[in-house]
């Protein structure tokens, strides 16, 4: 049950409109060229909140900053879901709250919050 509710709240997570909003500031269009009828050719990219560099779709993820201030977005609800209004709060956040990343600069910033959550420190 836990866990179904879990996996289902993420999914409804993917189509929040604050998720949205945060990909499309972060969205550029880059020119790559023209068209044979001599119209300037762009495509969309992306980028990254972190290290500035521009990604294709599908290389981006949509990060929750508020881990960075220990929300509980990366800990699982709790077994009796008694954490379930700030979990819910922390994952349903404002645009505000989101930033776009690299996969390789989310994977990161993940493992350091890892590694955080591991010491048991009171600050990232
Ligand atoms: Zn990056």
């Amino acid at each position: 049950m836990r866990r179904r509710f879990e996996t289902t709240l993420r999914k409804l997570w993917m189509e929040s409109p604050y998720r949205s909003t945060a990909l499309a500031r972060a969205k550029v269009s880059v020119k790559i060229g023209k068209y044979k009828n001599g119209k300037d050719k762009y495509k969309v990219k992306y980028r990254c909140g972190n290290c500035g560099h521009l990604f294709e779709d599908g290389s981006v993820e949509v990060d929750h900053k508020t881990e960075l201030t220990r929300a509980k977005w990366d800990i699982p609800l709790d077994e009796d879901m008694g954490n379930l209004v700030p979990w819910m709060e922390s994952l349903f956040c404002d645009t505000d709250a989101l930033q776009i990343l690299c996969k390789v600069c989310h994977a990161k910033k993940t493992a350091r919050y890892m590694r955080f959550l591991r010491s048991g420190a009171s600050d990232l």
